[in-house]
């Protein structure tokens, strides 16, 4: 079936086109530029900004994938989580779509679409697959039964997202938000063992009780302070050796827990999506660790790692592979929607 998805949880507005697991057309709109300034997404700006791209973005995925409106099988739109007042007109657009067009609705995760993106690049998940998710605003270590139907969260963020600290360390070394990208580029030129950061949550103690949770407050705050005192005691901040062993303390943890929530659950696959999945030291590391446990990784190309509409059509081909029944025209945003909840 030829699937249409709808993205607007954040400041992209994304609309993309699949028929199964090809990838025909993948269209999204930014309004970063637009939120630099205040250091950080302004919901209404993007709700504006979302507003104005959806048709434009629309007729391009439309004319990338060389197909009509009429042509759609069924239609695809986040209902959560993000902010409420970008949801909605993602939402009201698919709604009138699937009216006019007389098409099935589908309301599905945002979360579960950052994960089922990875069908386009490498096809069908085993089961049971672990997947580690990495966004701005969520990080969790999960297990896939079914794309369409069982995602189980095994742990989950105690404080900050991954995405969130690569954000908020960013601005305290200077670099411009989004931090991430600033990141990852600035690390290349600096030595990840040059400044030993905390990695959250890894004591013996830790893992007892929070052997799946993460926490980046703490690396956080140690990059601050440690940055505050160079700054007062009149010297230059190193930018590249900060970047780089900040980003060694994320992924380190990142990854060893991900190779042990591998192991504990016996999946021989590792899946990796959200924002964070495109950073190319999580990607590097990922790949030789799972090499050394015996574990398939997959990593979705960098740009489907990011928010797009691809990855809502590709979760909805599932579902409607799957014959699941389709959401209402009542169907509502959902901003605090948790990840087991795969549709509406
Ligand atoms: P969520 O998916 O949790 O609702 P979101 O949709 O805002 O949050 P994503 O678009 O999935 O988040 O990811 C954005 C985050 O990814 C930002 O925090 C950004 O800094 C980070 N990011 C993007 N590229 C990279 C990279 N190369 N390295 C590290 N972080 C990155
Ligand atoms: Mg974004
Ligand atoms: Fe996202």
């Amino acid at each position: 079936p030829l699937i249409l998805g709808i993205e607007t949880s954040c400041d992209e507005t994304g609309v993309g086109i699949v028929r199964g697991h090809d990838l025909l057309a993948n269209e999204v709109a930014s309004s970063v530029e637009e939120h630099v300034r205040f250091g950080g997404v302004v919901p209404e700006v993007a709700s504006r900004a979302h507003l104005e791209a959806m048709l434009p973005t629309l007729e391009r995925a439309c004319a990338t994938a060389d197909v009509d409106l009429t042509e759609i099988d069924a239609i695809a739109v986040t209902a959560g989580p993000g902010l409420v007042g970008a949801l909605v007109v993602g939402l009201a657009s698919a709604k009138a779509l699937a009216y006019a067009l007389n098409k099935p609705l589908y309301g599905v995760n945002h979360l579960a679409g950052h994960v089922a993106v990875d069908l386009l690049d490498h096809g069908s998940l085993p089961s049971p697959c672990a997947a580690l998710l990495v966004s701005g605003g969520h990080t969790s270590l999960l297990t896939v039964e079914d794309m369409a139907s069982k995602i189980t969260e095994l742990g989950s963020t105690i404080d900050d997202a991954a995405g969130e600290a690569y954000d908020k360390v960013a601005r305290l070394i200077g670099l411009p938000y989004p931090g991430g990208p600033h990141i990852d580029r600035a690390a290349v030129d600096g030595d990840p063992t040059a400044i030993s950061f905390p990695r959250g949550l890894s004591t013996n103690r830790d893992l007892i009780k929070h052997r799946f949770d993460f926490s980046f407050s703490g690396l956080k705050t140690a990059v601050a302070r440690w940055v505050e005192e160079r700054r007062l005691a009149g010297q230059d901040v190193p930018v590249a050796d900060v970047a780089a062993s900040f980003q060694e303390a994320v992924c380190d943890v990142l990854s060893a827990k991900a190779m042990d929530a591998c192991r504990a659950t016996g999946a021989t696959d590792l899946l990796i999506g959200g924002g964070v999945a495109a950073n190319g030291r999580l990607r590097a590391l990922l790949a030789e660790r799972a090499a050394e446990n015996k574990i398939t990784l997959r990593t979705p190309r960098p740009a489907l790692c990011t928010d797009n509409g691809a990855m809502i059509a590709a979760l909805g081909a599932e579902v409607v592979s799957r014959g699941l029944r389709p959401s209402g025209l009542d169907l509502g945003a959902d901003p605090g929607l948790p990840v087991s909840t795969i549709v509406v």
